[in-house]
């Protein structure tokens, strides 16, 4: 976890933006245009003011080494931030300045030269009340700005500016010996032809104590060195140190040139209107790192940043550190997709995902989790990988296996055909290949459950030294990407690029499917090759894709968020659902399932290399997808039909249902509250063998059992055939006793 923390030193969240890097003030532009945007002319004003010290005339005269910097010039122009300024100064209502009341300071700051930087200098000191003495060898103040402005344009400026401000000006006062002057400090503001006095080099501190040196070639940045090195000069006058002034703020952002939208400006003569300065506000990009942001569904959803995140984590996981109550960050840590996306799009690599899962693992283990939010997935990774699914088997008895088809639990729960053809079509190109049903252990790993996890890996590890140390072939990337985490000694292939590199032809069936949208899932981002080869096979299956470049991302199933945070899960598909028009096609089971849930057609591309779920048409994306008992049923289904047309076994059936019948609209609220058939069944059965049950006078059973730390509770009605089922519901909780 601390590791985290070190890693978020990295984070670009935090730097500034390209154009108050290059600016001699360091504006703080993405306040200012926060401020223009809302029509705030007033506190733009305000902002611009106490960072240049001279609005009206720094926002005429900066030479605009902004506009240089600016990234949104790569695509169209760069912002028009001086225009933007001088809308501020145009437009705020009230341009006085502040006025301080502090005590006099009772130390005196002489300033040899009036003119900008001489000015803004003497500006900052005297608002600290400290007793300046200007020093001008001609009969006028503002130096060089005669050159460039109308001479009611700055001197205006200036004592509007200085109005609340005290200090001595002496006109036609040429210094020519330091040694004259009586003071705590002097400012040298001479320009960049004027007297030095001996000293040589950049502005700052000079080599004497008291003594600090102005500059800047362009009016703007004297003006910046002036306000700056007012505060080195009391730092000096307080501490008696000489220290130069800060250098000027770099930054490491780094801004995607290609994404920023094309918005040239509006218009480029003259002065902006409010409105139009309104809108070339607009423009602006207002660059901050967001990459995180923008891509992480969890980071939208909640509106934090990594930072704030790992903030908020720490405070749950060590409770008592801030607001202690330990559970600030639970649903949020539960709710993370785990689909990579973060650290993909990170332009340091930074993976919050990771840093999630390694928090719910802390959870966990100190039993701080939430049960409920993973029970279901962890019973049914067991069911998975208990004796009514699981299935090992090389493809002849004591034969060493050179491949194993691994289809994981998802695939034949969605439908046990998708498994059975292609462990048909593996085995007619490579008839070493075994077949191994089960789980990976992805539940164990999303509910950060290690011992799970780890006795998991091992069985499937035993399993496979057992078959002989063959090759893996995966048709969900979920499953292989657990294997390269946790069993990296097992090469392996996936289906779809083991099908492209054999020349597989699919049925030409493009009629039914003429343009669909390919959804890569979200685990496939490092893999162009599995991409490419999924286009292949689906346009030999004649359908035309369009391909809208889009980053791999994750259905919502991921980190199996929808009970532990069920408005995001539903956010997060409809998100999802809504980015194509089209038809998605999809090589990972859980993909289709959600979207067909969701209404979305969506085929499966195994629908279409096997002319599965096509009989009428456009059937197959429209095919609903499996209720919970259903995927139960399926997967009971697969191992069945494997032992039978594979092996010419029969498999021990150790179901024993109970005659049940229920509506539709029962059926759909046991599928939207997870509860299967098989509890329901147990408890009628419990409710009935034990006679623990509540009647009402027509004849409704009521009754409850709890099923491991869940407590079921059904409404049934005893029947000729059976039972008919009326209602359940179940407490994600244990009763304590009866
Ligand atoms: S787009 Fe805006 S924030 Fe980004 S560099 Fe340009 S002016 Fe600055
Ligand atoms: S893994 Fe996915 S959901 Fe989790 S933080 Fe990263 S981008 Fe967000
Ligand atoms: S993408 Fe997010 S985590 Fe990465 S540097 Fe940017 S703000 Fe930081």
């Amino acid at each position: 976890m601390r590791d985290f923390k070190e890693t978020l030193k990295n984070c670009l969240r935090e730097e500034p933006p390209f154009c108050s890097c290059a600016c001699p003030f360091g504006l703080d532009v993405r306040d200012l245009i926060s401020r223009l945007q809302r029509g705030s002319f007033n506190s733009a004003y305000r902002l611009f003011q106490n960072t240049v010290g001279f609005p009206a005339i720094v926002a005429q005269v900066c030479h605009r080494p902004c506009a240089a910097a600016c990234i949104r010039k790569e695509k169209d122009e760069a912002v028009l931030l001086g225009k933007l300024e001088q809308a501020a100064v145009a437009y705020a209502a009230n341009r006085r300045p502040n006025q301080y009341q502090l005590p006099a300071k009772g130390k005196k700051i002489a300033i040899i030269g009036a003119g900008p930087g001489g000015l803004a200098c003497a500006l900052r000191l005297t608002a600290r009340k400290y007793e300046v003495v200007l020093y001008e060898k001609t009969n006028r103040i503002g130096g060089c700005l005669w050159d460039l402005l109308l001479p009611e344009q700055f001197l205006a400026e200036f004592e509007l500016q200085l109005m609340y401000e005290r200090y001595e000006l002496k006109l036609n006062c040429e210094i020519n010996d330091l040694a004259t002057l009586t003071a705590d400090a002097i400012y040298i503001a001479t320009g960049p032809e004027g007297n030095r006095f001996g000293f040589c080099g950049a502005a700052g501190a000079s080599r004497q104590d008291g003594i600090f040196l102005g500059g800047g070639e362009q009016p703007a940045d004297a003006i910046a060195t002036g306000l700056r090195m007012a505060g080195v000069i009391e730092a000096y006058l307080k501490t008696g140190l000489m220290r130069q002034p800060e250098t000027r703020k770099t930054t490491r952002l780094v801004m995607d040139a290609a994404a920023i939208p094309f918005a040239p400006p509006a218009v480029t003569d003259g002065p902006l209107t409010r409105d139009q300065a309104v809108q070339e506000a607009g423009r602006c990009l207002k660059c901050q790192c967001d990459a995180c942001l923008k891509h992480c569904d969890l980071m939208r959803y909640y509106g934090k940043s990594p930072g704030r995140i790992e903030e908020e984590v720490e405070v749950t996981i060590h409770p008592g550190t801030l607001d202690g109550n330990g559970t600030v960050a639970t649903r949020l840590i539960a709710s993370c997709n785990h689909c990579d996306v973060c650290k993909n799009v990170c332009p340091q690599g930074i993976d919050t995902g990771a840093f999630l899962l390694q928090s719910q693992r802390s959870m966990q283990e100190k039993g701080a989790m939430p049960w409920p939010f993973h029970d279901f997935w962890l019973r049914d990774l067991e069911f998975s990988n208990g004796a009514d699914c699981a299935l090992v088997r090389p493809a002849a008895p004591g034969e060493r296996s050179s491949y194993f088809f691994f289809p994981g639990c998802r695939l034949g729960g969605s439908d046990p055909r998708y498994v059975t053809e292609s462990y048909r079509y593996l085995l007619s190109v490579e008839p070493e290949t075994a077949i191994f049903t089960g789980c990976c252990g992805a539940p164990a790993l999303w509910a950060g459950d290690q011992a799970l996890l780890q006795s998991t890996i091992e069985q499937i590890r035993r399993q496979w030294l057992d078959l002989g140390r063959p090759i893996a072939v995966f048709a969900c990337v979920s499953c292989r990407n657990i294997f390269r985490q946790f069993l990296p000694e097992i090469e392996s292939r996936m289906l779809y690029q083991v099908m492209e590199q054999h020349g597989f032809q699919p049925p030409v069936t493009a009629a039914e499917t003429a343009r669909l949208a390919v959804f890569d899932p979200c685990q496939s981002e490092d893999d162009p090759e599995l991409h490419r080869a999924v286009r292949v096979l689906t346009e030999k299956a004649g359908c035309r894709i369009a391909d809208e470049a889009e980053l791999p991302l994750c259905c919502g199933w991921g980190g199996q968020v929808s009970i532990a945070n069920p408005p995001y899960f539903a956010q997060v598909v409809r998100d999802r659902a809504a980015r194509s028009e089209l038809p998605y096609l999809t090589y990972c089971a859980n993909c289709r399932d959600v979207f067909a849930g969701a209404g979305k057609p969506a085929y499966h591309l195994l629908d279409l290399l096997f002319a599965l779920n096509r009989h009428t048409g456009r059937e197959a994306a429209y095919r609903r997808a499996p209720t919970a008992s259903e995927s139960r049923q399926n997967r009971r289904l697969l191992k069945k039909t494997l032992l039978h047309e594979f092996f010419k076994e029969e498999a021990p059936m150790s179901e024993n249902r109970l005659p049940l019948r229920l509506s539709p609209q029962t059926a759909e609220k046991l599928q939207r509250d997870l509860i299967l058939l098989e509890d329901v069944e147990a408890v009628i059965r419990h409710c009935e063998a034990s006679g623990e049950k509540a009647l009402d006078e027509s004849g409704l059973c009521f009754g409850h059992l709890q099923i491991g730390q869940m407590t079921f509770w059904v409404a049934y009605r005893p029947t000729a055939d059976g039972f008919c089922l009326e209602n359940a519901y179940c407490h994600r909780m244990s009763l304590g006793g009866e």
